[in-house]
């Protein structure tokens, strides 16, 4: 007889370590979780900006490789992070003229894009220290990250406590579970900002995806939607079949002008809030296949092209113009702005919560 068994073997490597990992600049100390799975498969997330730090998986050879772009210390996200990997609050993306309206009361944000907000403003949900608890179950380790975000913080109203649950599955699925209460009418968009190359280096646009979305909310110059829900069909915007990132990404079209390629939400076909396929990326090389699940209406596919190659991050990479792509499931930019967009807003005594499943597996 083998021992031990197979199963308890297995069962030891599903667990959680946590280490130290340096502090910030105003003396914070910054802790640093490693989840595996009874696979094998390793993720690592940082109580600073609850981020995921690296992301193992394996390719069809069973070799695990780091998918996720980022830096080795903690020293290069708190001085310049293009927000990798990070959870993204209180409002993910983008709103336009950094102001919004509630109950007739006017609400002015810190400009920190142009003169929009982006990503929750100058100190965002990516740029503080969570409070982590491990979590564990026979579905998989997790851990549970909890912030308390103070009434008029970076000008959003309300005092807003937010927990956020990362389980890595015995399946392969990083879940997020993202929930807030409030204790006055305020506005949320919660996301995950990770940068995914699947072949583990390079440019990303030989990956292929599909996003299960017939329409997408065009933007003007400055990447606020104009409330228009287009039809993707006929346009360099149409996912709805598998095509190579780097098919039509340098196409004339206006929208890819604006973005610098790709760098707009689609509005998902699902409906119905319940959890569902929103997109699936495959990279032919490695045969790794990720594919989202979400709760949510939409998706913001980023195709990494403010990168510059002024990052060196982990093993020595340089990021260069689309080395990593980023799916942020989310509600729709600007929809503070934007009536006719799914609400965003939460009001005292409810409940927000939605769900995002990142799974892995080849082909
Ligand atoms: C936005 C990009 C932005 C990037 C910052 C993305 O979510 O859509 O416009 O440049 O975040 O890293």
């Amino acid at each position: 007889m083998l021992w031990p068994p197979a199963t308890t073997a297995a069962m030891a490597r599903h667990e959680i370590k946590k280490q130290a990992f340096g502090m910030t600049d105003s003396g914070e100390p910054v802790e640093l979780y490693t989840l595996t799975n009874a696979n094998g498969m390793e993720a690592r997330i940082m109580t600073y900006g609850g981020t995921v730090v690296s992301l193992k998986t394996p390719d069809r050879h069973g070799k695990l490789g780091d998918v996720a772009l980022g830096y080795e210390t903690l020293d290069g996200y708190v001085k310049n992070s293009p927000y990798f990997g990070a959870i993204i609050g209180r409002y993910g993306n983008r709103i336009g003229k950094a102001r919004f309206s509630l109950d007739g009361k006017e609400h002015t944000l810190g400009k920190n894009n142009g003169e929009n907000m982006l990503h929750g403003g100058f100190k965002g949900f990516d740029k503080v220290v969570w409070k982590a608890k491990e979590v564990k179950s026979k579905d998989g380790v997790g851990l549970s990250l909890s912030y308390v975000s103070k009434d008029g913080e970076e000008g959003f109203p309300g005092n807003l406590t937010v927990i956020v649950v990362y389980t890595l599955t015995n399946n392969n699925e990083l879940k997020i579970e993202y929930n807030a209460t409030t204790d006055k009418t305020t506005v949320v968009n919660l996301t995950n900002h990770s940068y995914f190359n699947l072949a583990g280096e390079g440019s990303i646009l030989q990956h292929e995806l599909m996003i299960d979305a017939s329409r997408f909310t065009p933007v003007d110059a400055g990447l606020i939607p104009t409330g228009e829900l287009r039809s993707v069909k006929g346009t360099s915007m149409d996912f709805t079949q598998a095509t190579l990132i780097g098919a039509r990404i340098d196409q004339q079209d206006e929208q890819l002008t604006a973005g610098r390629g790709y760098d707009h939400n689609w509005v998902l076909n699902n409906v119905t809030g319940s959890l569902a396929l929103a997109a699936r990326v495959y990279e032919p090389g490695s045969g790794r296949v990720m594919e989202i699940y979400t709760t949510e209406p939409g998706i913001q596919f980023y195709s990494g092209n403010f990168l510059d190659g002024s990052i060196t991050g982990k093993n020595g990479q340089v990021y260069r113009k689309r080395y990593g792509l980023c799916l942020e499931t989310q509600h729709f930019p600007d929809s503070p702005n934007k009536p006719g967009f799914p609400s965003t807003v939460l009001k005292p005594g409810r409940k927000y919560k939605t769900t995002t499943i990142y799974k892995f597996s080849v082909k």
